[in-house]
Order: C-alpha cells, then sequence, then structure tokens
C-alpha cells in the first residue's frame, strides 16, 4: 500500500544528468546530498532571454537576446588576443568575443552568413557593441530564449548548469500521495506538494511568501517536526517501567522544613512529576520555569522521594559551581540517613574511588555532578531518577540518547530558565511532557531595571557605595576576560583594578579561566559577604543563587540578547530586598537598542520577554537555540508562519488523542526528517 515514489527526491544527486563528481562535491560541502536538499534553495532573480532585441536597441550592461548573422572570423595568431567574430542584423553591427575557444569550434557554432541566435551580457568597446563569451549560441532560437532563475550559487557552479538541474528535477518530480487531510489542505487552496514545489521555483514567484503553495510547504515542514517530537514522546511512553512508591510523610516533612510556603505552581509541577514517578511508565519531563521561580526545590523534592522508594538519583548541572550549590542545598534540607555526595573533578582518587564503589553498592542515594557523573566507569546500582539543571544546549536527539541511557526503570527530569515563545514549545520540546512554573515566589519585588551611559559612571559608583553602605551586595558583569583590541568590551579584569581602587579588599574577581577550586573559594567568600562586589564575566549567568545580592549592572549591555539580560537580571532580586539592574552602554542607544531596553525595563516576566526578542531579532539568535535545531527550518519562520505553527500544533494534539494511525505521513517523514530515529517508527 506504501507510496514510495519520495525514495527517488532521496537519491544521491550525483544521479542526476550533469552532476559530475566535482560538482557534486561542490554541493556536498553545502550539505546539499540528496534531491530533496536541492529544492530549497530558492531562486533569488531571474534572467529573462525570452524576448529578442535588434541590435540598434541594445543596452549596455545588460543580458540580452538578438538574432544575428555573423560575416567574418578574426582569428589573431598573437598570444593572449581573443578571437572576434563580426556579425550584424539589419539594424547593426556586433562583434562577438571568445577567449580560450578554438578556431574549429567558433566556426561550427557561429557559420559565415547564416542566422544565429545569441545570449549574453552587452557590452560596448571603441564605439562597437560586442559580446564576450556569450552563453548561449544556437541556431534554433527556442534554445536560447529561456528564463534562468538566480539561485545563490555554490561556487564553482554556473547558473546554466545549476538551472538544468534543477529543472530536470521539477520535470521529474513523482507524484505523491496526498498526506495531508482534506480539511487541512483546504487551507492551501488544495495545492499538491508537486504543484506547490514546482511553483516555488518558478520565477514569477520570488518571494511570494504569502501564498498558498508557500504556506502548504512551511506547513509540511512544520507538521513534521511536531510529529516526529510526538512519536518519540509516545514511544518513550510506551517503555514499561516499575513504579516508585512513597510515602506522603517524606514528602511534607521536607516541605514542613522550608522557610517558605511552595508557590501553586510549584505545587502542581510537583504533583505532576509524582505521578509520573508513581505510574509504569518512563517519565520525560521539562520542568520549565522563569529564572528565580524555585524549580531547584522542586527537583529536590521529588529526588527524595525516589530515594524513599529504595532508588538512586543523579543530578547533573551545567558547572561545578551549580552542582555543588544545589548539593549543599539538599544537604540542608535531606533527613541525616540520606547519602548524597558531590562528584567533583576536583575529588582526590580516593575520594572519587570511594563514590563510585558506593554508588556502585547502593551505599548512595543520590549524586550530584557535572556530566562527568555519567562517564562509563561510574556504574550506578539502581538508577531510577535523572535530573538535568540548565541544559537548553541539549537537542531532541541528546535528550533521547539520555533517556536511553539510564535505562527503562530511569525517569528523566530536565529543567530549563529559558523561556521559549509559544509558537517554538513543540519543535523545541515536543518530545517531552512539560511543566511550567509561571508564578514567582511572592515575596519577589520586581528589579528595577535602568539604562546608563558609560561616562555617567560616577554616578552608578555614587549608587554603589550607598548599597554596600546598606550591607547589599553587587554582580558587576562585563562580556570579555581581557581587554582585546578588537573588541572593546570592558573586560572584568579592568574593571576589577578600577574598581578595586576605590573599594579597596571588597572586590572579587571570577572568570572562566579561573582554576574551579579558587572558584568556589571566591563564591564562598563572596556567599559569605567577605567582599561586596563580585566582578564577573557571564559565568555567573546560569542558575547561581545568592539572595543577599540586589544589585547587578551589566557593562556593554547592547552585546547581550534580550533573553540572555533577563538571565543575568535574574541573579538578584532573590531576597527580600528591593533589587536593582543597571545596563550600561558606552555610546547612545539606536532606535532599536532602545526598544528592546524598554521590553526589558517594563517586563519581569521571560516569556513575554523572550517573545518580544524574537519579533525583534529573529528566532535564532535567542539564547541557547543555535544548539537546539529548531534553526533547521528551511522555510518556516516562526514569528511570520505563527498561524501555521498552532495548527500543526492542533492537528498534532487530534492525532495524539484520537490515536489516529500515521502510516499516511511516511513520505513526509522520510523526505522531512531523514534521521534514524522513525526508522523504526514507520
Ligand atoms: P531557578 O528556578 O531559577 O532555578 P532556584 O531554584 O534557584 O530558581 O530558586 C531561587 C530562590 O528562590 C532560591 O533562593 C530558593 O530558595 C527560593 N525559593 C524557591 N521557592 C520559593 C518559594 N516558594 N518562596 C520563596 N522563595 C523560594
Ligand atoms: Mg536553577
Amino acid at each position: 500500500m506504501t507510496n514510495n515514489t519520495y525514495k527517488y527526491l532521496l537519491s544521491d544527486i550525483k544521479n542526476l544528468k550533469g552532476v559530475g563528481l566535482k560538482t557534486s562535491k561542490l554541493l556536498k560541502k553545502k550539505k546539499i546530498n540528496s534531491i530533496f536538499d536541492l529544492l530549497w534553495r530558492l531562486p533569488k532573480s531571474y534572467t529573462d532571454r525570452s524576448f529578442v532585441s535588434k541590435i540598434c536597441d541594445l543596452m549596455i550592461g545588460k543580458v540580452q537576446t538578438i538574432k544575428i548573422v555573423p560575416l567574418r572570423y578574426q582569428f589573431p595568431r598573437v598570444r593572449n588576443l581573443p578571437n572576434r567574430v563580426n556579425c550584424i542584423d539589419q539594424t547593426g553591427k556586433i562583434d562577438c568575443i571568445f577567449f580560450n575557444s578554438h578556431e574549429g569550434y567558433i566556426r561550427k557554432i557561429l557559420p559565415l552568413n547564416e542566422e544565429v541566435t545569441i545570449s549574453g551580457k552587452i557590452s560596448s568597446y571603441k564605439g562597437r557593441y560586442q559580446v564576450t563569451n556569450p552563453s548561449y549560441i544556437s541556431q534554433d532560437s527556442a534554445l536560447v530564449k529561456t528564463i534562468d532563475n538566480k539561485y545563490s550559487l555554490t561556487e564553482g557552479i554556473k547558473e546554466k548548469t545549476y538551472n538544468k538541474i534543477i529543472n530536470q528535477i521539477l520535470k521529474n518530480l513523482p507524484i505523491l500521495d496526498e498526506w495531508h487531510d482534506k480539511e487541512i489542505l483546504k487551507k492551501f487552496d488544495n495545492q499538491s506538494w508537486n504543484e506547490a514545489i514546482i511553483k516555488l521555483h518558478d520565477p514569477s514567484n520570488i518571494e511570494n511568501f504569502k501564498a498558498n503553495f508557500y504556506k502548504r510547504l512551511v506547513y509540511d515542514e512544520i507538521f513534521a517536526s511536531f510529529l516526529v517530537n510526538s512519536e518519540i514522546r509516545k514511544k518513550i511512553k510506551k517503555i514499561k517501567k516499575t513504579s516508585k512508591q512513597f510515602k506522603k510523610k517524606v514528602q511534607n516533612d521536607i516541605v514542613g522544613r522550608l522557610d517558605f510556603n511552595l508557590t501553586n505552581d510549584q505545587r502542581n509541577a510537583l504533583n505532576e512529576i509524582n505521578q509520573d514517578l508513581n505510574s509504569k511508565s518512563k517519565m520525560f519531563r521539562l520542568l520549565q520555569g522563569d529564572v528565580g521561580s524555585g524549580k531547584t526545590i522542586v527537583s529536590l523534592i521529588s529526588s527524595l522521594n525516589v530515594i524513599s522508594s529504595g532508588f538512586q538519583v543523579a543530578l547533573m548541572a551545567p558547572t561545578e559551581i551549580l552542582a555543588r550549590q544545589h548539593y549543599k542545598l539538599a544537604k540542608k534540607l535531606f533527613p541525616t540517613n540520606t547519602c548524597i555526595e558531590l562528584l567533583s573533578s576536583k575529588s582526590e582518587n580516593i575520594e572519587k574511588k570511594r563514590i563510585v564503589n558506593g554508588l556502585k553498592d547502593n551505599k548512595i542515594n543520590m549524586v550530584f555532578g557535572t556530566h562527568a557523573i555519567f562517564q562509563e566507569k561510574i556504574i550506578f546500582a539502581n538508577l531510577g531518577y535523572i535530573i538535568i539543571d540548565e541544559q537548553h544546549k541539549f537537542g531532541v536527539r541528546q535528550r533521547k540518547l539520555l533517556s536511553d541511557k539510564g535505562g527503562n526503570n530511569c525517569d528523566v527530569l530536565l529543567m530549563s530558565a529559558t523561556p521559549i515563545p509559544r509558537t517554538l514549545t513543540m519543535s523545541v520540546y515536543g518530545d517531552m511532557d512539560v511543566s511550567i512554573i509561571r508564578e514567582k515566589p511572592q515575596n519577589r519585588k520586581e528589579v528595577k531595571t535602568y539604562s546608563k551611559l558609560e561616562n555617567k559612571i560616577d554616578d552608578v559608583i555614587k549608587f554603589v557605595k550607598k548599597e554596600i553602605k546598606e550591607g547589599n551586595q553587587i554582580f558587576w558583569v562585563c562580556p570579555l576576560i581581557e581587554e582585546s583590541k578588537k573588541l572593546d568590551h570592558q573586560s572584568s579584569v579592568n574593571k576589577y583594578k578600577y574598581l578595586n581602587e576605590l573599594f579597596p579588599n571588597k572586590v572579587a574577581l571570577l572568570h572562566g579561566k579561573i582554576e574551579n577550586e579558587e572558584k568556589e573559594k571566591i563564591l564562598n567568600k563572596f556567599l559569605k559577604k567577605e567582599y561586596s562586589i563580585l566582578v564577573s564575566t557571564t559565568i555567573i549567568e546560569v542558575g547561581i543563587d545568592f539572595p543577599n545580592a540586589n544589585v547587578i549592572i551589566i557593562e556593554n549591555a547592547n552585546k547581550f540578547g534580550l533573553s540572555q539580560l533577563h538571565q543575568l537580571r535574574g541573579r538578584v532580586g532573590r531576597g527580600v530586598k528591593q533589587a536593582t539592574c543597571i545596563l550600561m552602554f558606552k555610546s547612545n542607544l539606536s532606535v532599536n537598542a532602545k526598544k528592546r531596553i524598554n521590553i526589558l525595563k517594563n517586563s519581569n516576566d521571560g516569556f513575554e520577554i523572550s517573545e518580544e526578542d524574537m519579533k525583534l531579532r529573529g528566532f535564532g539568535d535567542l539564547l541557547g537555540f543555535k544548539q537546539s535545531g529548531v534553526k533547521n527550518f528551511r522555510l518556516a519562520d516562526p514569528i511570520q508562519n505563527e498561524d501555521l505553527f498552532l495548527l500543526a500544533e492542533k492537528q498534532i494534539k487530534k492525532i495524539e488523542i484520537e490515536n489516529l494511525k500515521i502510516d499516511k505521513y511516511q513520505a513526509l517523514l522520510k523526505l522531512y526528517d531523514q534521521a534514524d530515529i522513525i526508522n523504526d517508527m514507520v
């Protein structure tokens, strides 16, 4: 029943006529491997050779088509001088110039006294029209009067060759069975995939982004990406595991020990996680929440539940500093009979060995660390729960690998503070169930945000003095470590020197080049309030929790994206005091930059900010998205095509709820998602 005609489109480009080794190598360098890949290079403009001009009407500098009669050959016997053919029509004279062409060839293609159609760029030399190496010459004018698309060509491939290749493909497009439902198709004026592809390459449709054929192709692409994710999710859900049984008392005790109440969103997220842990199918869940929304505590409470059910837990953080922070919090909150350890790259070998053995013998209940905790030599006796903090850089496929790694009994929770626009949720996280914490803890005051020109630094220093007097602490963020001649960002090193003179013994410096051990020491001292100012690069961006710091100053703020600024700002305002964020700029702001800053000033909601950020800068620049794979859309644009993203989401939900068969999407999935992940699926 299944239709296999799509296979032609997946075949190697070297099977095409006119694509030799050289062309195929050039294209493959640009990641164009299959015929299908070639379809998405769109024409930018076109050359119309269909109109035949008279010589007297020629325009210099333009590609034009003329019918001429060759009268005389001029073949100079001197090296480097071109061969020349004098030609005429009823209205004037023109010379055809040939570099690097043999006499015999020229005599053949331009026989004297016979009418020939040529096409090429017209120039003039000493008052005479001429055309150098015309691109088309034929006695059959129909072969010349073409319309050639101009593609942004791969170097080394000629326009004529490229057009021949594309036209060959368009002529041989297989007729694919329609994969969409009738109602969906109606929205695109019932245009078939084939029709749409042909229109896509029709020069009269260049940049016709609003047309139905174009939208249909965009929709195909979005839908395919959503469907793959949805299938991965279903597949993971089908994995059977031993349900985790725990008593409500464990959770109640730890919640009772907290010096705050959980927010409603935190409670809901915890319930959703607990339900998954209890269930007989594997959890694969994302805990999404803005910076400071309190994800850590949710993950720790659920960890304790898992531990009490007899399983081990592993929590992986992107940096050692964060791993240690989580470890310390757990140490403070967990009952003393739980055995938890921090696996640090700096630990002594004996210490490491002890932890490795403890995990193998099931003596250790929970381990904290960076990706090192998933090294091969680490064997868990009974791993039941993996938590991964702040890993927005993981793509769908990496997550799938990770989820496989723990084995069937292992539930997986990812935590991310990267809020993403709604249109993107399904393509970025469609493979997971999602719990969202929107609500911030109630005691939070909004961070007040100001912008300042760098030459107003004296005002900033005055403000800092006042804050220090009141016992507050300050983050001072600079984009680079050392002064670079090319990039004139403020370096943290210089700023440290400058501030240290103003505030002797009160300033600490932290950057990526400082050894981990030293970093920890510095952060600990800052935490103990031995310093008032921490000058730092953006390494403080992720996850660090210092409730006493309530001012953050960000230099060269225009070098950061909005979402990133929001993340940085999220480092403060975690305590009860009013927090302040000062964005410093080198020079007056452009209109666009002002708009961006105003968004930040007016909103403390990461989701809202990311939507706006995307509208202003395009989604590719959103924090962390470069790695997430979303950028791989060929036509779809989350801003322009919001409606199609929502339509696809609706359709996927329908398929999931009604448990519809997806066989009819086989060709779509094979074409648009060529990864192995679907091989055993359809
Ligand atoms: P994030 O979601 O960014 O990882 P954290 O888990 O680091 O946030 O929490 C930020 C701070 O908020 C921590 O100091 C934490 O103790 C505190 N916190 C968490 N939940 C609450 C709550 N419900 N009420 C008050 N403070 C809370
Ligand atoms: Mg966090």
